[in-house]
């Protein structure tokens, strides 16, 4: 273990205990709450006032979870949510899940530019780049056997990211304990992300990118609680999702246990996964989403490597 991922251990240790646990590296799904005489957790509606029909994934089906459903997330909310906060990150994270190959709803997503001409596909044997002269997404170094592909994201608001993975939370969270966020759970119930009497300063995601194929082979969620002796200035509730090439990391805002920290300092470090302990070189990047303003043209860039390349003639289409 080297020096870093030592001292996050030690952070960790230091400060936090988990307090839940979800490795979704079984077959059988993983069903959270009771079938029967349901509550949503969200809107606090039953069956008499709201419908429970469809499937409520815990964690987005877009980053490749299908085994841990919620049985206390209604019909109402559960289209809301989607529309409100999920498909913000569904969209900052398109090119990537393209790339990496994270199998959403009903499979890998393609990646188009705003322009809708160039476009990346995931086959079952290869990935297809089609580039357009006035939309070109990539260049090729030979020497360094690189491609690299520079493309804008389609609009996305930062702050609905960061709800996105804080109601990923709430979702986990033992009943117990949403006592401590009634706030935080007005917050992600707000209809209008600029209408909202919160006005959050910094909202850290800490993101980490993994090299090679999956080296987070499914889906992982974990919350930590705090100690009630910590070491350091943390707050209460952390929590972290990995998949695939990725691993993001958030702390719960507006926590009632939280009340004295607000305004001071907060400290925040990477919770240590299976691939620090490995020494595997990770990307970090530290993201602040509080924005509420919609972010258009953001340019992104991800670097491939490649083994050999060789021309092929291109098979007419058959419209030619
Ligand atoms: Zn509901």
């Amino acid at each position: 273990m080297n020096k870093a991922t030592e001292y996050m251990m030690t952070f960790l240790e230091n400060n936090y205990m988990p307090l839940v646990n979800h490795h979704l590296n079984e077959n059988d799904k993983v069903y959270l709450g009771e079938k029967d005489n349901r509550i949503c957790r969200f809107c606090k509606k039953d069956e008499t006032e709201t419908t429970f029909d469809s499937v409520a994934h815990a964690i987005p089906e877009f980053v490749g979870n299908k085994k841990l459903i919620a049985y206390y997330e209604c019909d109402v909310c559960n289209s809301k949510f989607s529309r409100l906060m999920e498909s913000h990150m569904g969209n900052y994270m398109n090119l990537w899940h393209t790339l990496s190959q994270v199998r959403g709803k009903k499979k890998i997503p393609s990646f188009k530019t705003t322009q809708d001409k160039s476009r990346i596909d995931i086959g079952t044997e290869n990935v297809k780049i089609e580039d357009h002269e006035g939309d070109s997404i990539f260049t090729i170094d030979e020497e360094k056997k690189t491609i690299t592909i520079t493309a804008k994201r389609r609009s996305y608001v930062p702050i609905a990211i960061h709800k996105t993975l804080t109601k990923m939370a709430l979702t986990i969270m033992p009943e117990e304990d949403l006592e401590d966020f009634k706030t935080t759970m007005a917050w992600i119930n707000e209809e209008d992300h600029k209408k909202s009497p919160h006005d959050l300063k910094v909202l850290p995601v800490l993101m980490s990118i993994a090299p090679g194929i999956k080296p987070f082979p499914f889906v992982s969620c974990m919350l930590f609680k705090r100690k009630e002796n910590p070491t350091d200035s943390v707050p209460h509730m952390i929590f972290l999702l990995a998949y695939g090439n990725f691993a993001f990391q958030i702390f719960l805002p507006l926590c009632s246990q939280d009340q004295n920290l607000q305004g001071g300092e907060m400290k925040l470090t990477y919770i240590p996964t299976p691939i620090d302990m490995n020494g595997i070189r990770v990307t970090r990047k530290q993201l602040d989403m509080s924005s509420k303003e919609k972010v258009r043209e953001d340019e992104e860039s991800v670097v491939l490597q490649f083994e050999s390349m060789e021309e092929q003639e291109i098979p007419k289409k058959e419209e030619d």
